[in-house]
């Protein structure tokens, strides 16, 4: 078996390794070598591929109710404590028409699997923000699907989704999630998504509880194999009200590792800097930039519902508005030494 040093650079070369390489690779995310050697290549290859340019998404966390019940998350089902609310289609239309006032030209509807929002009302939403502002990609993340409401979705104008797989190891995926939910099943939904022709996004909790090294190269081989668009990755981080409530948070250093691993391994992906990563680390987000992601997805969600829209403690954002968000990233980005920019940034 190579060493850490080697393995880095035939990750380089090759943009992929075995199992027990990444796994090995994976032991050294605390040696500075191998990390700067990682990260350098990962910015030298988001610049080939996007020059400075961060992508904003602006995020509308439209509803917090949920029929699912996945252990590590604030929102789940069993929360009894969880604070629920729905926005109006005139509520998110109204957020749409503020981050498009600020430059953005995406927006993410994420939220619990509400069964208020059927298929019929989610066109509905999906062909006004298309009918007002053509201009914006719209990325959906409402978890999983038939195929059927996935094509009504994308012929009603949906461009992406977001669905992250969570764990690519079928018996941490059973300890993450209760028995009515399945990775199979998840995986489905992915490769149906790129089916249909959405830019799919998919990724995982660095961290989670009873995560392993060879969890997270089972990931990055599923990664590979599935070639999504988009990766989204961050820490995870236990909230109060879950099982998982006293279980440490993932590491940010990992997650850095394993941000440039990725930029490496997919170089075109659309690599988001998370709310989780900068909740961990007040220069997470930076952090993340100059490890190899380049996307940020600030809030446009109604002041008056972020902090109920937990799904882990002490989430970041939550009193701002829209237009502070946009300003503090801006300021961030650059910070970071890239310019914040107001495209579609599809995936090229
Ligand atoms: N319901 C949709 C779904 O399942 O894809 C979207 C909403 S879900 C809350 C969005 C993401 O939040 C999940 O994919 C999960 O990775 C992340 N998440 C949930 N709880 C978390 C936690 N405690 N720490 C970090 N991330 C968490």
């Amino acid at each position: 078996m190579l060493n850490g040093i080697h393995l880095a650079e035939k990750l380089i070369r090759n943009h992929e390794l075995s199992m027990d390489e990444y796994v090995k690779l994976l032991e050294q995310y605390q040696n500075q070598d191998i990390v700067k050697l990682l990260a350098d290549e990962a910015v030298r290859l988001r610049k080939q591929y996007y020059g400075d340019k961060v992508y904003t998404r602006g995020l509308i966390e439209f509803t917090n109710y949920c029929k699912n019940n996945c252990y590590y998350c604030g929102i789940r089902a069993g929360n009894r404590n969880a604070v629920r609310y729905r926005l109006t289609e005139e509520e998110i239309l109204s957020c749409c028409e503020e981050g498009y006032r600020l430059g953005f030209h995406t927006f993410v509807l994420q939220g619990g699997e509400d069964p208020y929002y059927t298929d019929d009302r989610m066109v509905e939403i999906i062909r006004s923000i298309k009918t007002r502002f053509p201009d914006c990609a719209l990325t959906l993340s409402i978890g999983e699907k038939s195929e059927e409401s996935y094509r009504r979705f994308r012929e009603a104008g949906a461009d992406r989704y977001l669905l992250r797989h969570e764990t690519a190891n079928d018996e941490h995926y059973r300890k993450l999630h209760p028995e009515s939910m399945s990775l199979a099943a998840r995986k489905q939904c992915l490769y149906t998504l790129k089916k249909l022709g959405y830019q799919t996004g998919a990724g995982f909790m660095v961290g989670s509880p009873g995560q392993t090294y060879h969890h997270i190269a089972e990931d990055l081989i599923f990664l590979k194999d599935l070639k999504p668009q988009m990766v989204g990755i961050g820490p995870f981080i236990p909230h109060h009200d879950t099982i998982f409530a006293k279980e440490s948070a993932g590491s940010v250093e990992m997650t850095l590792f394993l941000l440039s691993i990725i930029r490496i391994i997919l170089p075109q992906v659309l690599l988001p800097a998370t709310t989780a990563l900068g909740t961990m680390d007040p220069q997470g987000r930076e952090k993340g930039l100059q490890a190899g992601a380049n996307v940020v997805m600030p809030n446009l969600s109604p002041v008056k519902n972020r902090k109920q829209y937990e799904l882990y403690d002490n989430k970041i954002c939550i009193g701002e508005e829209a237009a502070q968000c946009w300003g503090c990233l801006s300021a961030r980005v650059e910070k970071a030494g890239y310019h914040l920019v107001s495209d579609r940034g599809d995936a090229v």
